[in-house]
């Protein structure tokens, strides 16, 4: 069904437009280093050629099916039964089976086991875009490298290594020759979208896509450290193959944080120039909230390394970049897992130690902005008979560009409460706590307690959708009130580990709040309506009898002009005023305590 559809959106395109693909765009700076991508020329050298990938024995040119990256798994895991095995952890839209292809010196293949052996874990993940999908060849090379030829078997002795191999697999099999136009190979990729036309790299706290429900309750089991996730970046022509994030800011702990600047950071930098890569922060310098893998990691307490190698190179450049990236970060574990299994200790017992604090929900760049020299490629504005503009053409050329850049991202605050209490109603909030690990307990009887909440007014939705989502910008009024409790309400109490989490989703100032990403648009509507010809003589009684109504709706009418002038506003405005106006329109129903 799906095939025949493909067929026919296809082929009449390439009829009627005589496009075939053209050569793809090239970088103009490839170095002897990347042209050599000697790690990887070694790899493949040092493997049985059955046990060669698409990639490899097309030298590059193609990457293999889905189906490919599967069965290369599961041969692997057949072959090293003590060592590795293939674990489904999910199904996606289309029912593709998700795996992770798990490595363990031990045997350790539950994560009750893993956590035995006190071995940091570590999450190789690929192919969340799919067109962007180096990282996966390079991570099955790497397995490869583990088990068979055993050139980085001393990598088990302190890590239990988990590879994702695909994450959007149906996105993976929605291959096109014409996707991804700028980039460099492999000739066919798959599609940045889930089958439900999702971009899983925003979905970490909403959890709309089946594919992000599955992961996250892998991740709440296995707990990695450590979190790798594999990108393709586009953009300028550069001088650079790889660009990175590490959280040293934002959603990041303090503990997580020192790790990353202290130790990991710089022996990344360091070796990678070693070999040969040219390294440096992603850019444009942007905010990684939550909803982004490495945010998503960091606010869950542990570290994890956003990698974007460069569209414009070639394909086998790009697996190179992956492939040393991860071999280093994998050495890095072996130098510093310890410091970071500690780090990660310290900052769920900080988080969880039943003291209210203040934890950051939203950011902005800040400080006092410094230069970042970037390594770009000189340029030409040409101008363009077709658009009128100029467009760049670059040069084989460096230039380092100067661009403005800040030391931190200063944060919006928000204290946290003991507990949340979410009335039964809104089960669908607590679900989606769970499948975040958070521990929600049910209210066993009825109670009264103080509590605090807040009404959000002045509702602004955003005019397209996003993700899915029409989000809503607000104002914020904080309210306290009496709270009745009733039996099967929901409690989340903050003395746990992952407070931080429930606090981001719950707060209606989380940039990733669950309010905010409009899962909660009803609380904003109204749902009573009054005709004016039932309401007239009970708006005019109320005058009467509350001198107060009256002098301010009198006060109105002199004021404001529009007003005065709009029978509709005016009826309005006294309804408002009246008992029965309805009083729960944007009241949050989410209560602090
Ligand atoms: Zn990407």
């Amino acid at each position: 069904m799906r095939f025949a559809y493909l067929l026919v959106l296809a082929l009449p395109l390439m009829a009627q437009t005589g496009v075939v693909p053209p050569m793809p765009p090239q970088s103009k700076w490839v170095t002897p280093a990347m042209t050599a991508a000697q790690s990887l020329a070694e790899s493949t050298a040092k493997a049985n050629p059955t046990d060669r990938l698409t990639a490899e024995t097309s030298n590059y040119a193609d990457t293999g099916s889905y189906e490919e990256a599967l069965s290369f798994c599961k041969r692997l895991a057949a072959r090293f039964p003590a060592q590795a095995r293939v674990i489904e952890f999910g199904r996606t839209a289309e029912n593709r089976p998700l795996v992770i292809l798990a490595l363990s010196k031990d045997g350790a293949f539950t994560p009750e086991a893993a956590k035995r052996t006190g071995k940091n874990i570590v999450l190789l993940q690929n192919g969340i875009h799919p067109g962007e999908v180096g990282g996966k060849d390079a991570s099955l090379m790497l397995a490869r490298d583990i088990l068979v030829s055993k050139r980085f078997a001393k990598w088990l002795d302190q890590s239990i290594i988990l590879i994702l191999p695909v994450f959007n697999a149906d996105g993976h099999e929605n291959r096109s020759l014409y996707h991804r136009i700028n980039q460099n190979g492999p000739r066919e990729t798959g599609f940045r979208a889930t089958a439900q036309r999702l971009n899983l790299n925003r979905d970490y706290m909403k959890a709309d896509a089946p594919e992000m429900k599955a992961w996250l309750k892998m991740y709440n089991r296995w707990l990695p450290d450590f979190l790798v996730d594999n990108h393709v970046t586009d953009g300028q022509d550069a001088q650079y193959d790889v660009t990175i994030d590490v959280p040293v800011e934002g959603p990041v702990s303090p503990e997580a944080s020192e790790w990353a600047k202290h130790y990991y950071v710089p022996f990344l930098n360091q070796e990678m120039k070693a070999l040969g890569h040219i390294i440096g922060p992603y850019v444009p310098q942007m905010i990684f909230s939550p909803r982004y893998s490495q945010g998503y990691a960091a606010l869950r307490n542990r570290q994890a390394l956003l990698v974007e190698t460069h569209s414009l190179k070639p394909y086998r450049v790009q697996v190179w970049s992956h492939y040393d990236i991860m071999r280093i970060t994998l050495d890095a574990m072996g130098e510093f897992g310890k410091d970071l299994k500690q780090a990660v200790v310290n900052a769920e017992k900080n988080d969880g130690d039943g003291q209210q604090k203040a934890w950051p929900v939203d950011w902005k760049l800040g400080g006092e902005a410094y230069t970042h020299q970037f390594l770009g490629l000189k340029s030409d504005a040409i101008k363009s008979e077709l658009s009128g503009g100029t467009y760049a053409v670059y040069q084989a050329e460096p230039l380092e560009i100067p661009i403005k850049w800040y030391p931190h991202w200063e944060p919006v605050s928000v204290d946290a409460p003991l507990r949340y209490v979410i009335p039964q109603a809104w089960n669908s909030v607590a679900e989606t706590l769970r499948l975040h690990g958070v521990k929600v307990d049910v209210a066993a009887k009825d109670s009264t307690v103080e509590a605090n909440g807040y009404r959000l007014m002045n509702p602004k939705w955003s005019a397209a959708p996003f993700e899915g989502r029409h989000m809503v910008e607000f104002s914020v009024e904080a309210l306290s009130n009496k709270l009745r409790i009733a039996a099967g309400d929901f409690v989340v109490d903050m003395k746990q580990p992952n407070a931080r989490v429930a606090h981001h989703l719950l707060e209606p100032a989380g940039v990733d709040s669950l309010v905010k990403w409009g899962t909660m648009n009803a609380i904003f509507e109204r749902k009573e309506y009054f005709s004016a010809y039932v309401f007239e003589p009970i708006a005019a009684a109320m005058l009467q009898q509350n001198p107060e109504i009256k002098a301010r709706f009198e006060a109105k009418l002199k004021a404001e002009p529009a007003f005065a002038q709009s029978p509709a506003q005016r009826l309005n405005w006294l309804y408002e005023q009246s008992p029965y106006a309805e009083k729960t329109r944007g009241l949050y129903p989410i209560l602090r305590q």
